[in-house]
């Protein structure tokens, strides 16, 4: 009986109904990217980039332990002795098509050199496009230095 008096009075598309009401009225919540940005978490992990110190020079010593870390193979490393004998690299290459974004790399690096950025609003309209070199990083590093450093300074006390 019950059964048919829910059926007869079409109970529940009158509860479905009720549903799609209440959201019609409610706020709406669809954000209208790219005019508005949800907020980002300072771990976010997106574009690479090769940080500098204060006085310009390159953080990176070449020491490869974000290359020997990464599960994807994407970062190849090749250096050499400079003339006032310290190391740095003559080649640091991303493949960001092989890159899962993981941040084992930013993890390894006992200098804070290799970080991923809040950047994700880039592309490539052919492969090579996604294969960032080491001049690519650092004018990346270059340009949201002070983005970077606020991070990480904002995630320091987790680490
Ligand atoms: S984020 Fe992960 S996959 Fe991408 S380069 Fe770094 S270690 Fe490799
Ligand atoms: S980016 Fe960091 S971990 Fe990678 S080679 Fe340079 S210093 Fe080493």
């Amino acid at each position: 009986m019950n059964k048919f008096i829910k059926t007869f009075f079409l109970v529940e598309l009158l509860k479905g109904l009720s549903v799609t009401l209440r959201y019609f009225f409610a706020p709406k919540i669809t954000v209208q990217f790219p005019e508005e940005k949800t907020p980002l978490s300072p771990r976010f992990r997106g574009l690479h980039a090769q940080r500098r110190y204060a006085n310009g020079e390159e953080r990176c010593i070449a020491c490869k332990l974000c290359e020997a870390v990464c599960p994807a193979l994407a970062i190849t490393i090749e250096s050499e002795q400079r003339d006032d004998g310290t190391r740095r690299t003559s080649r640091y290459d991303i493949d960001l098509t092989k890159c899962i974004f993981c941040g084992f790399c930013e993890e390894a690096c006992p200098v804070d050199a290799i970080v991923e950025t809040h950047i994700f609003e880039y592309h490539g309209e052919k492969r090579g496009d996604l294969y960032y070199t080491k001049p690519m990083l650092l004018a990346i590093g270059d340009k949201y230095e002070a983005e970077i450093a606020k991070n990480k300074a904002a995630d320091a006390k987790y680490r």
